[in-house]
């Protein structure tokens, strides 16, 4: 399945990019004025997935907190959904499929 190029947060669309983020020392970063999440395209994949949902976590807590919430929350949040998301498909399938 390839990259997702764009993510809907709420009403917004963000774009997503591939490339390095302009802080050269991290992997991913989440422009909120601009609506652009831009991961790494060179680090592996399984950090490439961790990272589009870190910096979506980012999004979220802008739309829906109006506000930041603490880098090593967003990291424990997006490690511990994404280990159950991987692990638990089924249960992630009804969960947005049942209405
Ligand atoms: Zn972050």
């Amino acid at each position: 399945m390839p990259r997702p190029e764009r993510v809907r947060i709420g009403a917004l669309e963000y774009g997503v990019e591939w490339d390095d983020p302009e802080d050269g020392d991290r992997y991913g970063e989440c422009d909120i004025v601009a609506q652009v999440i831009r991961v790494s395209g060179k680090i592996p994949g399984d950090r490439q997935r961790e990272g589009l949902l870190h910096e979506v976590l980012h999004a979220v807590a802008d739309r829906y907190l109006a506000d930041e919430i603490d880098e090593r929350v967003v990291r424990q949040l997006a490690a511990g959904l994404l280990d159950w998301m991987v692990a638990n498909l089924d249960a992630m399938r009804w969960i947005v499929e049942e209405k």
